[in-house]
């Protein structure tokens, strides 16, 4: 008995006033339950399986409050929210921004879950956020917050149980105080609670590239596994943060032609390849790119113009919903490699695969990031600590069997690379759950 649609499966409520980013979590795992209920013989615990799935362990929130500096009571709302831990302690970044709402947590807490399943590093997925603009707070009420956030959910974290990092807008700085209050309230040393720490309090080697290194592990499996010439191929990266720098740095280094970079002011492009050591100190010196010294055959485009290029490869690496029905008939390019979260929209991701074009998904591409995290928690754990090259060694090894399990996934079922990811993130989670007896 196959089930055919949604509705034969669930009960769980998915409600139209549910956020898009939510929604759209919950709507992958809903289109992946009607493909994988095929391997489940027993489909009343498949059902009950999906239904854990698609709501949280636990969500934990409250009210923090601080002095201001003029000892003025400031309060903002927080949340911790606990998806799943059948493959290990909940895993996922703390955000620090003005739109942070429970729906988004959650949803973000959800595709955690996803990506560990996906990178198979042992760890479930959880989120958390603060409702605030930081840029409003000085330095000595950023570090309040950060310590009533960790007095908050110190009864909820651990290194076996629930292991927060950094994401949009909390950094070492922020884990570090996070760390203290942490230790200070259990009484014991704790490194492997928090990850993304300075090297000095136990961080990874590795860790500022290893997202940028670990797309380029997946590029270079991608490459291999379709016999692409990849000094004949070109790309571009939209975004030149962290993930964009070194992701162009690391691609040009292996040996593919980056034609075009860009920042939130604009693009640089040459048909020909960029000297991509130039631009990034360029950029190291505060530089934006509208303002780009340009040599002969360089020209500056739009970010627009960037994602329609005809380049072998697309990197997206700078904000959701870059390519949308808006954009997605003018893309051509061969694969699109999603280094942002959520970059591309569900319509044309359909477009895409429809029209040929890979689109290797964010919960992959991205996934080096985590898996540099896990890797810091094993050296936190051990209290030994691993060479860069270890760190890159292990990352490379840990990518390219994620990327060959999913390719694998892909070519038997006739799927995109999307649906595959999917396919195996979840079904990892629910075999967890019946070998647990949770259903
Ligand atoms: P970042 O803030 O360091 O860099 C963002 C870059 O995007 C900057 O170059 C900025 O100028 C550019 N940008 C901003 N608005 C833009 C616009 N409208 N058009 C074009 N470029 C624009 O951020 P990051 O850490 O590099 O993260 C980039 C993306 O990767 C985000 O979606 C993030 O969630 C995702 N991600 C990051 C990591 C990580 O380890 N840093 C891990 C997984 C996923």
């Amino acid at each position: 008995m196959f089930f055919s649609s949604w509705q034969d499966l669930f009960v769980v409520v998915i409600s139209p006033s549910m956020n898009t980013m939510l929604l759209a979590a919950l709507n992958q795992i809903k289109d992946t339950s009607l493909l994988l209920s095929e391997d489940y013989q027993d489909k009343k615990q498949f059902k009950k399986a999906i239904e854990m799935v698609l709501t949280p362990q636990k969500i934990i929130k409250g009210t923090l409050s601080i002095k201001d500096v003029n000892g003025k009571k400031k309060t903002f709302q927080a949340f911790r929210i606990q998806h799943n831990d059948a493959r290990g302690p909940f895993k996922g970044g703390i955000r620090f921004h003005p739109n942070v709402c429970e729906d988004e947590v959650r949803a973000l807490a959800t595709l955690m879950s996803l990506k560990c399943a996906v990178a198979g590093i042992p760890y479930g997925g959880g989120k958390g956020g603060v409702v605030v603009d930081p840029g409003e707070l000085t330095k000595d009420e950023l570090k309040s917050l950060s310590i009533e956030y960790a007095k908050l959910i110190t009864p909820h974290i651990g290194e076996w149980r629930d292991v927060p990092a950094p994401d949009v807008n909390t950094n070492g700085e922020i884990m570090s105080w996070m760390l203290e209050a942490y230790e200070k309230k259990v009484g014991y040393q704790s490194p492997g609670t928090f990850t993304g720490k300075p090297l000095e309090l136990g961080g990874s080697l590795g860790r500022t590239e290893a997202t940028g290194q670990g797309g380029v592990y997946v590029l270079e499996a991608y490459a291999k596994a379709k016999k692409l010439n990849i000094k004949a191929s070109t790309v571009a990266v939209q975004g030149f943060g962290n993930v964009g720098l070194y992701f162009a740095k690391l691609a040009s280094e292996l040996g593919f032609s980056v034609v075009a970079v860009s920042d939130s002011s604009s693009g640089i492009y040459n048909p020909k390849g960029l000297d991509i050591k130039a631009i990034i100190s360029y950029k190291e010196k505060g530089g934006a790119f509208k303002d780009y010294p340009l040599m002969k055959g360089t020209k500056l485009i739009s970010n627009e113009e960037l994602l329609e290029l005809p380049v072998t490869v697309l990197v997206p690496a700078a904000l959701e919903n870059a390519i949308t029905k808006e954009n997605m008939e003018k893309i051509s390019v061969q694969v699109v490699l999603e280094m942002a979260n959520g970059p591309t929209t569900t319509e044309a991701d359909t477009y895409l695969h429809e029209k040929g074009v890979d689109v290797i998904p964010d919960i992959l591409s991205n996934s080096g990031g985590v898996t540099v995290s896990y890797f810091e928690w094993v050296q936190n754990l051990s209290g030994y600590y691993w060479s860069k090259e270890r760190v890159n060694d292990e990352l490379k090894v840990t990518i390219t069997k994620a990327f060959t399990d999913i390719d694998k996934i892909k070519k038997e079922k006739n799927i995109s690379y999307r649906r595959a990811a999917n396919y195996i993130s979840l079904k990892r989670i629910i075999d967890a759950m019946i070998l647990r007896g949770r259903v």
